[in-house]
């Protein structure tokens, strides 16, 4: 250890949940925190995912803090680039630097159960006590590669979205894409645009919506940089997006809608039958996230673009053998495989009461209490925890929720003279029985495979309500909930 140093809030991560909390720290007057971020920049998803085309799929002005509204958006749905832009400027204007360290990993936290406070140990040698630490590791972060045998044997060039290199060029290549999700749909109209051939592997089918991205005029931008005006159309934006939420409400009437606006837009774009029904998903709408493009479809029907559904046997050095043992040949092999959702969480060694590792209690069942708190973990907050993600609206609106319930803990033992507190074991076993009886009973309970449950089924990502519902529940903390240390 070169150092020890003592702050009342350690962040980990530099993404937009752990900027947000540095940001509402500031708004609230504590300025005694720190944030620990292992990569070179802020933006954490923003920074990482620079494939070609990615953007958000939620409206910017959505997806964008309710206390720091962005007139300049340049279209509906921003970029990669100009998102991250959004939060460096953001980090600027809330006087983050100073409180920042880039390139430092946090490598092993332990909560000191004498003096009731967290070690927090970094790459760089650093010994940090706090009182509190907030993990925003994030389950999209650690980048999963395909478990399909040979992968490591492939000759050719191998990427993955997450883990984008900077100067990836396709003219003239063939390239292959394993996987057709969220990143997949955005990443294959430019890749096609460049390459000499390009393979698409569909192992199942998802359901998509129509897009509508277009550039904001001069005009709109000067009227949504007036505060009512963006403020009404961000109600407006929330509104909408939530209402598709109903659409997740098995044989409901929204649900029924959403399916046939997805097939229309299938019919439209795709005129060969025997096309269409290989890219009509078995499964109800939402069970697995819905796909928002324009471009996918069209793309897919270009010459010089195949779609394989034949299933892939493993990969070869030259490339991927299919399961009639037809081999096909690549030069670039693009994994749009999503990410290890427990990863993240395993990633750093997290201790807490009597020396159990949160690693331990996250791996096959990733749960917490509102997805922050989990018991036996005084003062360790997790940031969009698990049960706080959902497949239709702005994850900002649960990282804003989840902050101001922090900070109000940390009032609360302000308030009561007191060090630490920590979820009750058996308020937090009904909560979590609670949220997976919910979701057995919804769309995502229904059988398709999806990143959202573990092998055996537990899905420890999704929210099962509302927005409003989840943002009320933890509006004001229910301190009867816990026990001070
Ligand atoms: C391609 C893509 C598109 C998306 N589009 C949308 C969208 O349209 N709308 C939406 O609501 N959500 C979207 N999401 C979800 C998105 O991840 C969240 O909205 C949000 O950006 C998550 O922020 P975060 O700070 O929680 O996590 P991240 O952005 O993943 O940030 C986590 C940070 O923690 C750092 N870190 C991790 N481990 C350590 C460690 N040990 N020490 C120090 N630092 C560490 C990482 O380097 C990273 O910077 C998208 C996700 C992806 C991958």
């Amino acid at each position: 250890v070169k150092s020890i140093e003592t702050t009342r809030v350690v962040i980990v991560g530099a993404g937009m949940s752990g900027l947000c909390m540095a940001m509402m720290l500031r708004q609230q007057g504590i300025n005694d925190f720190l944030m620990l971020e292992k990569s070179g920049d802020v933006g954490g998803t923003w920074y990482e995912n620079r494939y070609p085309g990615s953007q958000c799929d939620v409206q910017s002005h959505l997806y964008a803090f309710s206390f720091a509204p962005n007139p300049n958006w340049s279209r509906r749905y921003a970029g990669s680039g100009e998102i991250q832009g959004y939060l460096k400027d953001l980090t600027e204007q809330f006087g983050l630097p100073d409180k920042l360290r880039l390139n430092t990993r946090v490598t092993s936290a332990r909560f000191d159960e004498t003096n009731k406070h967290w070690v927090v140990l970094t790459s760089e040698g650093q010994e940090i006590h706090a009182q509190a630490l907030a993990l925003s590791q994030a389950p999209l972060h650690t980048a999963k590669w395909p478990d399909i045998d040979g992968i490591e044997t492939f000759a050719g060039r191998r990427m993955h979205t997450a883990l984008w290199p900077a100067d990836a060029s396709f003219a003239g290549k063939r390239a292959g894409v394993i996987g057709n999700g969220a990143s997949a749909v955005q990443l294959i109209p430019p890749v096609a645009e460049q390459a000499g051939h390009l393979t698409v592997f569909q192992r199942s089918a998802n359901w998509v919506l129509p897009r509508g991205d277009r550039a904001f005029s001069a005009w709109e931008r000067k009227l949504l940089a007036v505060s009512p005006i963006a403020k009404a159309y961000r109600w407006w934006l929330a509104g909408l997006y939530e209402s598709n939420r109903l659409g997740f409400v098995p044989d409901s009437f929204a649900g029924r809608l959403g399916r046939k606006r997805a097939l229309s837009h299938l019919a439209k774009r795709v005129a060969d039958p025997e096309l269409r029904t290989r890219l009509t998903p078995d499964y109800p709408v939402g069970c697995k996230r819905i796909l928002v493009t324009d471009e996918y479809y069209p793309t897919l029907q270009k010459d010089h673009v195949t779609l394989e559904t034949r299933g892939i046997k493993r990969i070869e050095p030259t490339g991927v053998r299919l399961t009639d043992d037809t081999l096909v040949e690549l030069d670039d092999l693009i994994c749009a495989t999503g990410f290890d959702i427990t990863g993240s969480v395993a990633s750093v060694e997290i201790s807490g009461l009597g020396g159990q590792l949160l690693a331990d209690s996250q791996r096959d069942k990733p749960q917490a209490m509102h997805g922050m708190t989990v018991p036996g973990f005084p003062n360790l907050f997790l940031l969009l925890g698990p049960n706080t993600a959902t497949g239709h609206t702005s994850t900002l609106l649960y990282i804003e929720a989840q902050v101001s319930y922090i900070i109000q803990c940390l009032a609360e033992l302000d308030r009561r003279g007191q060090k630490a507190m920590t979820v009750s074991p058996d308020v937090f076993r009904a909560h979590n029985a609670d949220l997976q009886a919910r979701l057995k009973q919804s769309v995502w309970g229904a059988s398709c495979t999806s990143w959202y449950k573990t092998d055996d089924g537990h899905n420890g990502t999704i929210y099962p309500g509302f927005t409003p519902q989840y943002r009320a529940a933890v509006k004001r903390p229910d301190f009867t909930q816990f026990d001070f240390l």
